[in-house]
């Protein structure tokens, strides 16, 4: 039985995952769960967690799937998730989407794996202006999503860069991309859950072309103006 909505956005770092899922969530009326987001705060907070991530973040590699998954599943049970959630950044290799296939299964499974894509140097070029909120963790870009003043619409808070996001590490995040994640794309392929998102439109556009998917295999929007 399907009771809730679980969807995976899948594409390179960069490509838009972590601004899409955020505004998939008001419409979705459930929680995005990033990842990386998770472990930025923990590697803020200096906690347990965050101390064994820092050397495979910094580096721009998977930090070990057994932390990830416990980490993932404990997320997924917390309350604010039992209608589902909307998956950015995991799972990030073939070990990691089983996992979540077992976590999901009692439940439906996966509603839809939305690949975004986007061709090498626009993703470069997308991460290196990437900014990022300090406090609520909300995404800029300097050129295509730039804040209206100098801090967060949001709330205020001071934008920073991500270290990851410095040229010197886009590359190798990039290689473990292609190595580790996109084998994931035949993976879900198979079960019949891709569909193709093109990055390349303007933010707007591609959360469109998302909703549409969305209503075009009934996967339950709130709100009249996209559940019409
Ligand atoms: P992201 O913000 O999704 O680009 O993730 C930033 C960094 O967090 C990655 O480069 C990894 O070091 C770590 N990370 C995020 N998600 C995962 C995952 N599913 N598995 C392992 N490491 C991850």
């Amino acid at each position: 039985m399907s009771d809730r909505i679980y969807l995976v956005l899948l594409g390179a770092p960069g490509s838009g995952k972590g601004t899409q899922s955020q505004l998939l969530q008001e419409q979705l009326g459930i929680p995005q769960v990033s990842t990386g987001e998770i472990f930025r705060y923990n590697l803020k907070n200096e906690t347990e967690l965050g101390q064994l991530a820092k050397s495979y973040y910094d580096r721009g590699e998977l930090v070990p799937d057994e932390v990830t998954i416990r980490m993932v599943e404990a997320r997924l049970a917390e309350p604010d998730a039992a209608r589902g959630a909307i998956l950015d950044g995991f799972p990030r290799n073939l070990i990691q989407a089983r996992a979540l296939d077992g976590i999901t299964e009692p439940h439906g499974g996966i509603a839809l794996v939305p690949l975004i894509q986007l061709e090498d140097d626009v993703v470069s070029m997308r991460i290196t202006g990437r900014r990022l909120c300090r406090d609520c963790d909300r995404v800029y870009h300097v050129t295509f999503n730039p804040p209206r003043g100098e801090n967060c619409d949001s709330c205020g808070g001071v934008l920073y860069q991500r270290e990851d996001d410095k040229p010197e590490t886009v590359q190798n995040r990039l290689y473990v991309y292609y190595k580790q994640t996109s084998p994931l794309i035949g993976y879900y392929f198979a079960h019949g859950l891709l569909v193709e998102v093109d990055g390349e439109k303007s933010i707007e556009a591609m959360q469109e072309q998302l909703v549409a998917l969305l209503v075009a295999r009934n996967i339950g929007l709130k709100g009249s103006a996209v559940s019409a």
